[in-house]
């Protein structure tokens, strides 16, 4: 028969393994990202690591907060809910990345430090008047469908002109930049394609919005393609299987 005192010795070896695992991971991720910046000849501390920690457990989160990485990415409001709840960012901020729906709009905004998935102008509106309400500023990213992929999450890239002209005219939201989840390949040079039109993208936003917003974040790369985004200017990568494994 087993013991509670050995159950508990088991549970602690295996997160003891766990935690050595994540630093190991991360500090691999942190290394390649480094280099990459510097192939790219761009200082190493301009892009920040966004830890994806979709399916994982609280305690899990917990631990990694001594990681080094510079903050969560969280993209169902559940999972951000029940995570924030339980304390389990540490002092680490978070930001949300996932599809937002309107109506859990208030369950986000005022909490996360940027909203990375602001795709529609329904979207936009609905976060400014939530943030107004607060009277706060909510920082956003607006999220693009760089190859209009039919069942993908993003703006087109048509209306980005649209969008920004809105949010140039709603005070409780900035928008700092833009962020893509590029088409699923593994060709490191369809990446850096869609990488590069993603930059391009935000150079024309900067064009039209001229200094009064600041548009100075390109929130693009994951697991299988961040050296390429680092490559093509990404300010934050966001790294799931990477540091975390592969979900279940
Ligand atoms: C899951 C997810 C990621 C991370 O993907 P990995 O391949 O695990 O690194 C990044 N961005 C978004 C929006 C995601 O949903």
């Amino acid at each position: 028969m087993q013991t509670a005192g050995t159950l508990s010795m088991g549970d602690k070896m295996e997160k003891a393994t766990d935690a050595r695992v994540l630093a190991q991971r991360t500090a691999e991720i942190r290394a390649r990202m480094s280099k990459a910046a510097i192939t790219a000849g761009r200082q190493p501390q301009e892009i920040f690591l966004c830890a994806v920690c979709k399916g994982q457990q609280s305690d899990v989160i917990r631990q990694s907060t001594e990681l080094p990485l510079d903050f969560f990415g969280e993209n169902r409001v559940q999972e951000f809910l029940t995570h924030k709840e339980a304390n389990a960012y540490g002092g680490k901020s978070c930001h949300f990345i996932g599809h937002l729906q309107t109506n859990k709009v208030k369950k986000v905004v005022g909490q996360v430090s940027l909203i990375q998935s602001v795709s529609s102008l329904r979207l936009l509106h609905a976060i400014a008047k939530e943030a107004a309400g607060q009277k706060l500023v909510q920082d956003i990213l607006l999220e693009l469908n760089i190859a209009d992929e039919p069942d993908k999450t993003g703006a087109s890239k048509g209306d980005l002109p649209m969008l920004l002209e809105a949010a140039a005219g709603l005070k409780a939201v900035r928008v700092r930049g833009l962020m893509t989840i590029p088409p699923a390949t593994t060709s490191s040079r369809e990446n850096r394609r869609s990488f590069s039109m993603l930059r391009a993208l935000l150079e024309s936003a900067k064009k039209q919005v001229g200094k009064d917003m600041p548009l100075d974040v390109l929130s693009m790369g994951m697991t299988d393609s961040f050296e390429e985004a680092i490559l093509e200017g990404a300010t934050i990568v966001r790294i799931g299987r990477g540091i975390y494994g592969d979900r279940k």
